[in-house]
C-alpha cells in the first residue's frame, strides 16, 4: 500500500529552521509500505530555512507578521494532487505543524500554545477523504 508521509519525519532537512523531525521507529515501520514523501511548505515555494509560521484567524502568519497563506495553499493543492494520483488512503503527517498538523495546531501567538485545529494541507487532504495520522498515533491504525 502507498502511504503519504511528511518528508521531515523521514529525515529530510526541510523544516523551517533547516533541520528535520527524523523518526527512526516510523522509518522502520514504513519498510512495509510504498512511501510517497511530501513537504507541502517547500512544494508551495517557501525556502529552507524560512521563518516559523502559525495559523491565526484562518491565515498563516510568520514571525515577521507577513501573511504566507498563499504559499501554504499552493503546497496543500500540490500535495492533494500527488495524493490523488497515487490513490492515497492514509497519510502520516507531522503533528502540530501549520501545514501537516491534524487535530492540534499552535494558536498563532508563537507561545507554544496548542489549540484544536488542522494545518492547511492536513485539512485539505482530510476534506478529500484521506485519513490523516501522525507520528504518535499511526500504529493504532496501521500494521
Ligand atoms: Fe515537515 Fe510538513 Fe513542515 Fe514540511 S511542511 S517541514 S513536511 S511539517
Amino acid at each position: 500500500m502507498k502511504i503519504l508521509v511528511s518528508a521531515c519525519l523521514l529525515g529530510d532537512n526541510c523544516k523551517y529552521n533547516g533541520g528535520n523531525n527524523q523518526n527512526d521507529e516510523l522509518i522502520d515501520f514504513l519498510k512495509n509500505y510504498e512511501v510517497i514523501k511530501v513537504c507541502p511548505e517547500v512544494m508551495g515555494g517557501l525556502s529552507i530555512p524560512r521563518l516559523s509560521s502559525e495559523i491565526k484567524n484562518g491565515r498563516v502568519i510568520n514571525t515577521d507578521n507577513i501573511d504566507v497563506t498563499e504559499y501554504f495553499k499552493i503546497g496543500a493543492e500540490k500535495t492533494l494532487e500527488i495524493a490523488k494520483k497515487n490513490n492515497i488512503k492514509y497519510a502520516i503527517l507531522k503533528s502540530n505543524s501549520p501545514s501537516c498538523g491534524c487535530g492540534k495546531i499552535y494558536d498563532g501567538t508563537f507561545s507554544h500554545t496548542l489549540i484544536d485545529g488542522n494545518g492547511i494541507t492536513a485539512d485539505l487532504l482530510s476534506k478529500n477523504g484521506i485519513i490523516i495520522l501522525n507520528e504518535n498515533n499511526y500504529k493504532k491504525y496501521l500494521n
